[in-house]
């Protein structure tokens, strides 16, 4: 039998009491789930609230596997607020290569510079961070603090979505609201801390995007999504994320012993990470027409011949948002050169002291 919808004004259709029930009943079985499932992780280990911040940002657009080597290197270099605050910010874009959104190590290491080596305890002054936004900042509070202040990410979305049956849209400013809201009213004020690690670990390995587990839930009796048979169309999204494409051509120099570097600048992606010359080009180009570019032109100096090789074509590179499909070349030219005076001379033996994107690092582990 179909359950009836509550909505957010129980008062309507449910006492006081009644919602208290529910409540309880609710995180009562995603607690008692997740004591059965739930993943040992080091961040679980404690209440210190650098600890669990660091784990947050990095875990923050990253799989927890691929996340899980990052957090134990970058805490035993960076084990308090005022090491990381003390070091210098390419060393920390060093620690963070490969992890993509640099932007979240430019703004740990930012936050970090702020707090005067003591890390804020109060929900205002956490949130008020650099890159700290609601769900990081109730992450930090439940967990170190105790604070009862619901997480909400993409997994809590889709538990609340499919259990309470909400079909407004979660990318709408309405449906996040809603499920922000209910999300506040379901916590276990109690045992935040629990209740908001259970919840988020319920949704990454039991209710999952594809194929739920929805014959082993301790919810089902009362989920709504499974009594009307829309597990599969909950939670809706309304806008699909429009992907554009970018072609890179990129340049390894061979000078001798020496090759170029500089540092991304600008509001793009890898900001502050280091790469080889490129060019940017609004479609694929061939060698001749790279070649024939102007700003190919500029990086030799007059006189100069370079030996120019194409060394790897239309490698695909998928962000978020950008697929890049980056071209390889390799140009020698004498060790004295006068070329690419806008680039950073270092010598190529040094290139793995420099934070790299991974789509260069993949190029230069092959060809290096
Ligand atoms: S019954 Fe299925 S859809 Fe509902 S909460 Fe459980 S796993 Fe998710």
């Amino acid at each position: 039998m179909t359950r009836k919808k509550y909505t957010l004004l129980p008062a309507e259709i449910i006492s006081d009491d009644e919602f208290s029930t529910f409540r309880i009943q609710f995180s009562t079985d995603i607690i008692r789930w997740y004591d059965e499932n739930k993943r040992e992780l080091p961040w679980r280990e404690t209440t210190d609230p650098y600890t669990i911040w660091i784990s947050e940002i990095i875990l923050q657009q990253t799989r927890v596997n691929q996340g899980y080597d990052y957090f134990l290197r970058f805490i035993e270099r960076f084990p308090d607020v005022q090491t990381l605050a003390e070091a210098h910010e390419d060393e920390v874009m060093k620690y963070w290569q490969g992890l993509g959104y640099y932007s979240r190590a430019r703004n740990l290491h930012a936050a970090a510079k702020s707090m005067n080596g003591i890390f804020p305890d109060t929900y205002e002054r956490v949130i008020a961070l650099k890159g700290v936004g609601e769900y990081t900042a109730a992450a930090i509070c439940s967990m170190s603090y105790g604070m009862p202040y619901p997480v909400v990410d993409g997994n809590v979305f889709r538990v609340i979505s499919r259990y309470m049956g909400i079909e407004t849209p979660i990318d709408s400013g309405r449906g996040k609201k809603e499920i922000t809201e209910w999300a506040s009213r379901l916590i276990d004020r109690k045992r935040p801390a629990l209740y908001n690690q259970a919840i988020m670990d319920f949704g990454a390995l039991l209710c999952t995007p594809k194929s739920p587990g929805c014959a082993e839930c301790p919810l089902v009796d009362r989920c709504i999504a499974f009594a009307d048979g829309l597990v599969s169309k909950l939670p809706v999204k309304k806008n699909k994320t429009k992907v554009t494409n970018r072609y890179f051509n990129y340049i390894y120099v061979h000078a001798g012993e020496y090759t170029y570097i500089r540092k991304r600048v600008g509001d793009d992606i890898w900001k502050n990470l280091f790469e080889l010359p490129l060019i940017e080009t609004l479609q694929p180009v061939t060698e001749e027409e790279l070649i024939a570019l102007p700003e190919f032109r500029n990086f030799i100096a007059e006189g100069e011949l370079p030996l120019i090789r194409l060394s790897l074509r239309q490698v695909k590179h998928v962000l978020s948002h950008r697929v890049i499909y980056a071209d390889f070349y390799e140009v020698t030219l004498p060790e004295t050169t006068r070329s690419f005076t806008a680039y950073k001379r270092i010598k190529k033996s040094e290139l793995d002291q420099y934070a790299i994107s991974r789509l260069v690092q993949i190029f230069l582990e092959k060809n290096g």
